[in-house]
């Protein structure tokens, strides 16, 4: 997976790192393919600027360089728990889980899942919270 939007923690995961983005509010975002208004939902810096449809709630990615337009591409939303299943291995995930639920797991396991959790610049406090939650 190239990117997605991490619901409900509203960070944006591309390329292997996750980023925060700055909402914004109700600015042009350009068109849709079909043929609806776009509205800026966010942006990380001045790079990635997230749009979504107002008539079929697509979200887009658009991304600049050096102030460029560059791309731009469909961007899905993906829940946490989705999200982490995709980024960690099954046992991986379970000691997650089983942290956040203060359950016993495996100490070994879980901290190949923060190492890889952190390394992506997630915060593995917010991620056991929302997990919890
Ligand atoms: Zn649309």
């Amino acid at each position: 997976m190239r990117a997605c939007i991490i619901s409900p923690l509203q960070k944006i995961f591309f390329e292997g790192k996750v980023y925060d983005f700055e909402p914004v509010d109700s600015l042009f975002g350009g068109f849709c393919d079909c043929g609806g208004v776009m509205t800026q939902k966010g942006w990380v810096d001045n790079w990635l600027m997230i749009s979504e449809c107002e008539s079929c709630w697509k979200l887009e990615a658009f991304l600049y360089e050096n102030y460029r337009f560059v791309e731009r591409f469909e961007i899905p939303s993906v829940d946490l728990k989705d999200f982490l299943r995709e980024i960690l291995t099954p046992l991986e995930f379970e000691a997650i889980v089983q942290k956040a639920n203060g359950q016993s797991y495996s100490y070994t396991t879980f901290s190949r899942a923060k190492k890889k959790i952190e390394e992506m610049n997630l915060v593995l406090d917010e991620i056991i919270e929302a997990l919890r939650a």
